[in-house]
């Protein structure tokens, strides 16, 4: 898939499209995915349209941080008390399909390890 700073995230950051949003703040969203991959798949999203992880510089510090502690909270309000896997999929080789960085909060079962 091609790379833009416009994607369907940002169509359902501005309420475009629905999604099941979780959890909102003035920098980030969290909404379920639309094909989960475990009992719970949230995605995290940064509002600012970051591309991939690779494309996050160092004026984005406390905006990463902010979207790890936001997972922390959004797997807890969704009750993951034995645990879950936070995923960053990055470009082509980590299996980026939506180029709007994004954090999977994945629970609900046991993750093997390695991944796919
Ligand atoms: P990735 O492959 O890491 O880029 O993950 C993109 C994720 O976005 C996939 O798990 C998709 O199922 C999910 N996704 C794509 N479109 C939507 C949508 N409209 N609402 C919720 N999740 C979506």
């Amino acid at each position: 898939m091609s790379e833009t700073t416009e994607t369907i995230f940002s169509k359902i950051i501005r309420r475009e499209i629905p999604a099941n949003i979780v959890y909102e703040d003035d920098l980030a969203l969290a909404f379920t995915d639309v094909n989960p991959q475990a009992p719970v798949h949230i995605l995290v999203i940064p509002k600012k349209p970051i591309v991939k992880l690779t494309d996050a510089e160092s004026q984005d510090q406390a905006l990463l941080g902010h979207l790890l502690l936001t997972a922390k909270h959004v797997a807890a309000a969704a009750g993951l008390k034995n645990g879950y896997r936070v995923v960053i999929n990055t470009d082509a080789d980590g299996g980026q399909s939506v180029y709007h960085l994004h954090l999977h909060i994945l629970g609900g079962r046991p993750m093997a390890w390695p991944p796919g």
